[in-house]
């Protein structure tokens, strides 16, 4: 029975048909189970975005004081003309931030771009409180009140999740409540709550904004990375993945196994029976495998009918178990509802003492030769001491192929 979570996701799901998938409607919200490679990008343009922002606001800044010299006194001036000093060095200070694809960086940075105008913000309403001005002075005077205004909606620019805009969002609303506060005797609370009022509503806008950019990215992100045919990631997808998840597992000390997988005589099908059944042979064997691997683990099409799983925190002999567990259930049917059987290579960081994730791929790829070699449909490691090659023979083993499960497929 569907859950009233899953209800609400499939009705919004279909307000915008042909965009986003049910779990990826999800992802607008929260951003912990975004796939690595959308979070890398995402990352990567947020920190290019508050580049941007932090160009603008680091020439704007200094440049706004000609026009308080004319129109403020000059202690006032002096105090606003060294706030503006010290915001414009921390925005410039920011366009050394280089993206890297760590969405922590580029919190941080949106956090520093972000806190320093809020801070200018609160400070300037202070001093300005602290003088009676008339005429053309309290009007350009009331225009540092619309800071904020501008801050909620230069959030509009980024690919953000509901959360993350709330985040960012929250801290101005708040500075904006601490500067009524510290005029409380002085302020007019009626325009002050419409004013406050005004600014839920560009937050509710902003956070609009920020989740259709990320609507369209996870969209574009999906169709880059993906292999179209079968849905697996692509070669350079997965080669970008099992880089960033070798270098994380290098630097922790932590496990990370592949598997090569290749069809068998699989070009037998094409003659047989024609490309597009041999197409449904990839599509079908694709959607079991996916639907059989650990979440976190990674499957990529590495060549016509070659596959690389990528499993990171997973053993040797895990890795095995997994596999054997995947050939047991095997890889499809024939059109001659016959089982498609693999040949499958494994091979591990630690146990293989890869010096890089090409020299892992190759190990693999050599035991998986090593399978064909042996009479094909078998999985083939390394032994405990790592001397020879270590295979189990699955020949005749596969369970009886699930027809209405590879139907759903
Ligand atoms: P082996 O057991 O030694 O791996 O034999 P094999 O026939 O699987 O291997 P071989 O490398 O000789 O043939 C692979 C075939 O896969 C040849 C190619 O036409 C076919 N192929 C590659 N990409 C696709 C594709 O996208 N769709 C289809 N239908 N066939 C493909
Ligand atoms: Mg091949
Ligand atoms: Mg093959």
């Amino acid at each position: 029975m569907k859950s009233i979570s899953d209800v609400i996701l499939s009705r919004l799901t279909d307000l915008i048909p042909g965009e986003l998938e049910q779990t990826e409607f999800r992802w607008l919200t929260l951003p912990h189970q975004h796939p690595v490679l959308l979070t890398r990008r995402r990352a990567t343009m947020i920190v290019n975005r508050v580049r941007l922002l932090a160009f603008l606001f680091a020439v704007l800044t200094p440049l706004w004081s000609s026009v308080d010299l004319i129109v403020f006194p000059f202690p006032l001036w002096l105090s606003l003309a060294l706030l503006r000093l010290v915001a414009c060095g921390t925005f410039a200070s920011l366009l050394l931030y280089r993206p890297n694809g760590s969405l922590f960086d580029a919190y941080r940075a949106m956090a520093l771009l972000f806190a320093i105008p809020t801070v200018f913000y609160v400070a300037s309403y202070v001093l300005l409180g602290r003088y009676q001005l008339t005429g053309i002075s309290a009007a350009i005077s009331a225009g540092y009140a619309f800071l904020p205004f501008v801050l909620l909606s230069g959030l509009s620019i980024f690919p953000l999740t509901l959360l993350e805009t709330l985040m960012f969002a929250g801290p101005i609303l708040i500075a904006h409540a601490i500067a009524g506060s510290l005029r409380w005797t002085t302020v007019d609370w009626p325009s002050f709550a419409g004013s406050f009022w005004l600014q839920v509503l560009i937050t509710g806008v902003s956070a609009l904004a920020d989740m259709s950019q990320l609507a369209f990215m996870i969209v574009l992100v999906r169709q880059a990375v993906r292999d179209p045919l079968t849905g697996a990631f692509s070669r350079s997808s997965g080669e970008e993945v099992l880089a960033l998840q070798f270098s994380l597992a290098s630097r922790s000390s932590a496990r990370l196994s592949v598997a090569f997988i290749d069809l068998d005589h699989f070009k037998n099908i094409n003659d047989r029976y024609g490309h597009e059944a041999g197409d449904k042979v990839l599509v079908n064997m694709t959607c079991i495998v996916r639907h059989n691997l650990r979440h976190g683990d990674v499957l990529a099409r590495w060549g016509g009918e070659e596959f690389l799983v990528i499993m990171p925190n997973t053993e040797l002999v895990q890795a095995e178990a997994a596999l054997a567990r995947l050939s047991n259930i095997g890889f499809g049917l024939n059109p001659d509802h016959t089982p498609v059987t693999a040949s499958v290579g494994i091979a591990e960081l630690m146990a293989d003492q890869a010096s890089d994730w090409k020299f892992l791929v190759d190990m693999a790829d050599r035991r998986m030769y090593r399978a064909k070699q042996r009479g094909r449909d078998q999985v083939c490691s390394r032994d405990e001491q790592g001397a020879t090659d270590c295979c189990t023979d699955l020949r005749g083993m596969a369970d009886i192929p699930n027809e209405a499960e590879i139907e759903q497929c």
